[in-house]
C-alpha cells in the first residue's frame, strides 16, 4: 500500500486547534513495556489498579486495534492562568469543561476528514479512556519528549497540553522523535513537594504524587503528607510551573478550556461550605466531578491541618 503525506493531516490538525501532529508507524512498544512492568512491580501505580489490565493492549497497537498501521497524536494547549483569586490551587487542565467529550469531537473530525480524502478506512481515537499510553506514542511521534517529570514535553510549547491518540489503518509518512532536554536541569525533582519524583528523574512513584493523592485516592490521604500539599486540591502544577520549558506557555484558544470562574473562585470556607447536591451541579461539567464531593471535601480539610 502506498505511503500517505501527512501534511493535508497535519494542516487539518491545526484548523481543528490541535497544538502539534505527529505520525509513528504502528508497532509493539518493546522497551516501554519492559519500564512499565518494573514499575508495576515497584508498586508505584498504589490504587491505580486499572494500570495493571490491559497490559498487552496497553503495549500493542496490533491487539488494541487489529490492522492499525500508524498512530496519529496531536496535543492540544489546555494553558491558563487563574483571572481570579482563591486560597487553594487547582491543576489548570481542569479549568475549563472536561475534555474527553471536547477532544473526542475534535479526534471525530480529523477521522472524517481522513476518509473522506483516503477513501473506507478504519481509526479510532483514544483521549485519556482507554489502555493506550500516549506519551510514549507523543514521544515516537516527535511530537515530546518525556522530561525528568514523566510529562511529555515540546521545546517550544512546553507540557501543558493533552494527548490524543488516532490509531488507523492507513500506512503515513512517519516524524522522528525529538532530542530530550531535560539535560543537566533538575527543578522539577527539587520543587517537588511530596518527592515523588525518583531522585535521578524519569520515575514517578504515583503513590506520593499529589495529583494521585487529591484525584485517584478513594481512602484517607496518608498523614505523611500532612503540610505537604501546598493548598492543591485538585491535581498538582508544580513540577510543570517549574519546568523552564513552560516559560513561554501562551493561553489556550479554545473556548470549551476557559475557566470557570463559578469553580476557581471558591475558597476552602466556600468549598467546605458547599452541599453535595451543589457541588454536583458546579462540577457537572468539569473534570473536577472526578474524586465526588466527599473526596475533594478531604482534600481541602487536609490542607487545613
Ligand atoms: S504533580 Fe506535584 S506532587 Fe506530582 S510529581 Fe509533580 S510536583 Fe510532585
Ligand atoms: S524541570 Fe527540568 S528536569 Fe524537570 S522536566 Fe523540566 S527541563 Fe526536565
Amino acid at each position: 500500500m502506498q505511503q500517505i503525506d501527512s501534511i493535508l493531516i497535519k494542516e487539518k490538525a491545526k484548523e481543528l486547534g490541535f497544538l502539534l501532529t505527529g505520525i509513528s508507524k504502528a508497532k509493539k512498544l518493546e522497551d516501554q513495556a519492559r519500564k512499565l512492568e518494573q514499575w508495576l512491580n515497584k508498586g508505584f501505580q498504589a490504587e491505580m489498579t486499572y494500570l495493571e489490565k490491559y497490559f498487552d493492549q496497553r503495549i500493542d497497537p496490533e491487539i488494541m486495534m487489529p490492522g492499525t498501521k500508524s498512530i496519529i497524536t496531536l496535543s492540544h494547549n489546555y494553558f491558563q492562568e487563574k483571572d481570579c483569586t482563591s486560597d487553594v490551587n487547582i491543576a489548570r487542565y481542569a479549568y475549563g469543561k472536561d475534555y474527553h467529550e471536547v477532544l473526542k469531537n475534535k479526534a471525530a473530525q480529523l477521522i472524517a476528514f481522513i476518509s473522506e480524502k483516503y477513501g473506507n478506512i478504519q481509526a479510532k481515537a483514544f483521549v485519556d479512556s482507554a489502555p493506550v499510553m500516549e506519551r510514549e506514542w507523543a514521544q515516537n511521534s516527535g511530537i515530546a519528549w518525556l522530561g525528568k517529570n514523566t510529562l511529555a514535553i515540546h521545546p517550544k510549547e512546553g507540557s501543558y497540553f493533552f494527548l490524543v491518540c488516532i490509531f488507523i489503518d492507513l500506512e503515513i509518512q512517519v516524524d522522528d522523535p525529538i532530542s530530550n532536554f531535560c539535560g543537566t536541569c533538575r527543578k522539577c525533582i527539587d520543587a517537588c513537594p511530596t518527592a515523588a519524583i525518583h531522585r535521578e528523574g524519569y520515575l514517578l512513584d504515583a503513590s506520593k504524587c499529589i495529583s494521585y493523592l487529591t484525584i485517584e485516592l478513594k481512602n484517607e490521604i496518608p498523614s505523611e503528607f500532612t503540610n505537604q500539599m501546598k493548598d492543591w486540591i485538585f491535581g498538582c502544577d508544580i513540577c510543570q510551573e517549574v519546568c523552564p520549558w513552560n516559560r513561554f506557555a501562551k493561553r489556550t484558544e479554545e473556548a470549551e478550556f476557559m475557566q470557570n470562574e463559578d469553580i476557581l473562585k471558591l475558597n476552602k470556607s466556600d468549598w467546605l461550605a458547599l452541599t453535595e447536591e451543589s457541588f454536583k451541579t458546579l462540577t457537572k461539567n468539569s473534570p473536577i466531578k472526578r474524586p465526588k464531593w466527599k473526596g475533594l471535601i478531604r482534600n481541602v480539610k487536609f490542607n487545613l491541618q
